[in-house]
């Protein structure tokens, strides 16, 4: 078992001929597997319930990726019966033994990194950079929750006291109901799964109805890991069927989602309701949505500033919590930055994610007519300068764009788009771009350039973001170098990928001893 300190998977560098061509041929593997079946899976069995929802690739709209079982209420009960009894031994299971399935699992992902991406190009339209960072994160998730289980495991300090022997433990919490978003649809998924089991949970997977598949095939690497029947239960099915059965249930004791600031909330509001036969006050761990801004200060490099505006708005279609959906810029540079914005912005190619374009399609039919919606209120409240329509293709293709001469009260400077679509708005001073950057109900990410020492000092202390970062683009968080959760309507800050983030699915027991 590999236990020296944890460090981050590399990204692959597609631009060496072997790994673009090892890309190709997962692709091309993949594609000879399409459109296979998927069962749910309970206590370690296959389940299949006669009926399936089918993955459909958003970039090519006759390919199906595969069909998946769906479950009803009487299947997610089976499940939860099924993680209520593993949870009577896995909770007794070793921390450095839960861990060592999760090791196990890391390295069986890296061993087969191309076949994981190839799926997520498929089935959730990334390209092939997004795809790979997507399966490094979540072998990053993997390797350093393993380790935080271990270090939780082991004797925590407490102060001494003469003739007692006193010790604090970090004990599960009971059966949890992981609600995974399709974005991260590997990464996000394992690793809300990981932490709860290597904290000695039991799980249900619900994972979003977009990316069934790939999360099929991470329940399936589980299994291949040894990991014991009903400790994961796979339960694909629409959210509007087994959605509340399974946060309502009494038998529920925390839920984990990532996903949008509505369903976040609706969750929330029925996790307080008490059921009969319910023991417990039920945990709500929350990564929602997120209005997040690139600060650009008049002592910034232009250029370097608008490289990294685009990176944050349009990388994956701008379809990431973290997405810097507005560019807040100083006066004094607002037409240069703009001016190179507009530039790179047109130099994307928008096409295929097999191919590798830049900006591939978004998600589904629901996303791509909210988009062109909002698109269609921007061209009311600030000047196109790129883009502003759909783009060719036979998928949920939309063109990367730009709105200038936005006003900080105006709807797509507030409202989380989750599409490839930048607001662009002015401040008079450094002052007032921080304040406009504050203007929203969210509190994720952001980002400031800036060569002035006050200026980022003044903002370190006032921007109000889980996740800030200095000359530098405000999406790409990685595990362990930056725990990532938001305040405000983004979240319970969670801070996945951080040292605090098992604490949350553990309760701390203190026994102590007179001697
Ligand atoms: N952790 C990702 C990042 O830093 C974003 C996660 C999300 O979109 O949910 O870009």
């Amino acid at each position: 078992m590999n236990r020296n300190e944890f460090r981050n998977e590399p990204f692959t560098d597609f631009s060496l001929p072997a790994n673009a061509d090892a890309m190709r041929q997962a692709l091309r593997l993949a594609a000879g597997q399409l459109g296979r079946t998927y069962p749910l899976v309970i206590d370690g069995e296959p389940v299949y319930t006669g009926r399936v929802a089918a993955s459909i690739d958003p970039g090519s709209l006759s390919r199906t990726i595969g069909l998946v079982a769906q479950a009803d209420v009487a299947t997610a009960g089976k499940a939860m019966a099924a993680a209520k009894r593993a949870f009577d031994t896995w909770r007794f299971v070793a921390p450095d033994v839960r861990a060592g399935y999760l090791f196990k699992a890391a390295a069986l992902m890296r061993r087969r990194k191309f076949e994981y991406a190839a799926w997520l190009v498929y089935e959730v339209g990334k390209n092939w950079s997004e795809a790979d960072a997507d399966v490094a994160e979540a072998i990053d998730f993997l390797e350093f929750y393993g380790r935080e289980a271990i270090r939780l495991g082991a004797p925590q300090p407490l102060t001494p006291v003469a003739g007692e022997d006193n010790r604090l433990t970090y004990i599960p919490l009971g059966v949890g109901v992981v609600i995974s978003p399709w974005n991260f649809p590997l990464a996000i998924m394992a690793g809300m799964t990981a932490a709860a089991i290597v904290s000695g949970n039991t799980v249900l997977l619900k994972p979003a109805s977009t990316s069934p598949v790939i999360a099929a095939k991470f329940a399936g690497l589980m299994a291949e890991t040894g990991l014991p029947a009903g400790v994961l239960n796979f339960v694909p099915g629409a959210g509007s069927e087994i959605g509340d059965y399974l946060v309502d249930h009494p038998l529920t004791r925390f839920v984990s989602f990532t996903g949008s600031r509505d369903v976040g909330l609706r969750i929330h509001k029925r996790l307080g309701v008490t059921h009969p036969g319910q023991l417990w006050i039920k945990r709500f761990i929350a990564e929602m949505g997120g209005k997040d801004a690139v600060v650009v200060d008049s002592s910034a490099d232009p250029e370097e500033a608008a490289t990294a505006i685009v990176q944050s708005a349009f990388g994956y279609q701008g379809q990431k919590c973290s997405a810097g959906s507005r560019a807040i810029l100083h006066r004094d540079v607002y037409d240069e930055v703009l001016k190179r914005v507009i530039a790179k912005t047109e130099a994307l190619r928008v096409g295929p994610p097999e191919h590798n374009a830049d900006i591939g399609p978004v998600i589904d039919s629901k996303a791509y007519h909210k988009i062109l919606d909002y698109i269609e209120i921007g061209k009311g409240e600030g000047r196109l300068v790129a883009g502003g329509a759909k783009a060719e293709g036979d998928g949920y293709y939309i063109a990367p764009t730009v709105f200038a001469d936005v006003t900080e009260d105006s709807r797509i400077m507030h409202e989380e788009i989750f599409g490839p679509v930048l607001a662009v708005c002015k401040a008079e001073s450094f002052e007032h771009a921080v304040d406009i950057f504050n203007n929203t109900e969210y509190g994720l990410t952001g980002a400031v350039f800036s060569n002035d020492r006050g200026h980022l000092e003044y903002a370190r202390d006032r921007m109000h973001c889980g996740n800030l970062y200095f000359n530098r683009k405000c999406t790409g968080a990685l595990v362990g170098v930056h725990p990532f959760g938001g305040f405000h309507m983004s979240g319970t800050d969670s801070k996945a990928g951080g040292r605090d983030y098992l604490l949350l699915f553990t309760q701390a027991k203190v026994v102590s001893e007179r001697w």
